[in-house]
C-alpha cells in the first residue's frame, strides 16, 4: 500500500520475483483492458481518467478470477488492492475460499509533494492519461479518504510492515527485503 507515485509497481515486481510469485496489479490489469478496448476497459477508463476508483464490484470480480489462476496457487502479491473497506472484506472471503492467508501488508511511506513531482515526471515519459496535475491531486485525495484508513485496519491485525519509500529505488528495495525478513512465512 501507499499513495499514487509511492513506487508500488516497481517494488512489487522485485518482491514478487524474489518470492517466485506473481505480482497482481489491479492498475496494470485495468490499463491492459483499456488498451484492448474490452468492456471492462471501457467501464474502468471513465473512472481512471478522472482519478476515481473503479467500483468495488467490478474490481473485486476481476481480482477473484485472477487469484484463482494456477500461477497464484502458491501465493501472490497484490499491488493496488484492496483500496476500500469493502475490498478488504471481499479479499478476506476470497482467500478463505482459496486457502491462502495474508502474511504482510507492506506500506510505502512517501512525502506528498515528492510523489506529485514523481508522477508529473512519469507523465512526460509514459504519457498516462491520469498523470495530469489535477487528476494526480484527485487520486491523492481519494487515497487519503478511502485507502489510508485501511492501514489502521491491517495494523490492528498486526500485519503492517512500514517502509520508507523515499530515495533510490535500490535503497527502498533493500529496506523492503530487510523488513520482510522479519515476517514469519505461512
Ligand atoms: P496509482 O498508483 O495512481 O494508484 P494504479 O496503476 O495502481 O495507479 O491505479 C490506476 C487507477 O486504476 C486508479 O486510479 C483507479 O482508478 C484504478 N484502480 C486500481 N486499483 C483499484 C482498486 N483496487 N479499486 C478501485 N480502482 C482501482
Amino acid at each position: 500500500m501507499g499513495p499514487p507515485g509511492a513506487g508500488k509497481g516497481t517494488q512489487a515486481t522485485a518482491v514478487a520475483e524474489h518470492f517466485g510469485i506473481p505480482a497482481i496489479s489491479t492498475g496494470d490489469i485495468f490499463r491492459a483492458n483499456v488498451g484492448q478496448g474490452t468492456p471492462l476497459g471501457v467501464e474502468a477508463k471513465r473512472y481512471m481518467d478522472a482519478g476515481e476508483y473503479v467500483p468495488d464490484e467490478v474490481t473485486n470480480n476481476m481480482v477473484r478470477s485472477r487469484i484463482a489462476e494456477s500461477d497464484a496457487g502458491a501465493g501472490f502479491l497484490l499491488d493496488g488492492y484492496p483500496r476500500t473497506l469493502a475490498q478488504v472484506t471481499e479479499l478476506d472471503s476470497m482467500i478463505q475460499a482459496t486457502g491462502h492467508q495474508l502474511d504482510a501488508v507492506l506500506v510505502l511511506t512517501v512525502d506528498q509533494e515528492a510523489v506529485v513531482t514523481r508522477l508529473l515526471k512519469r507523465a512526460e515519459i509514459e504519457g498516462r492519461a491520469d498523470d495530469t496535475e489535477d487528476v494526480i491531486r484527485r487520486r491523492l485525495e481519494v487515497y487519503a479518504a478511502e485507502t489510508e484508513p485501511l492501514i489502521a485496519v491491517y495494523g490492528g491485525r498486526g500485519l503492517v510492515v512500514s517502509v520508507d519509500g523515499m530515495g533510490e529505488i535500490a535503497d527502498v528495495q533493500q529496506r523492503i527485503f530487510a523488513a520482510l525478513d522479519d515476517v514469519p512465512e505461512s
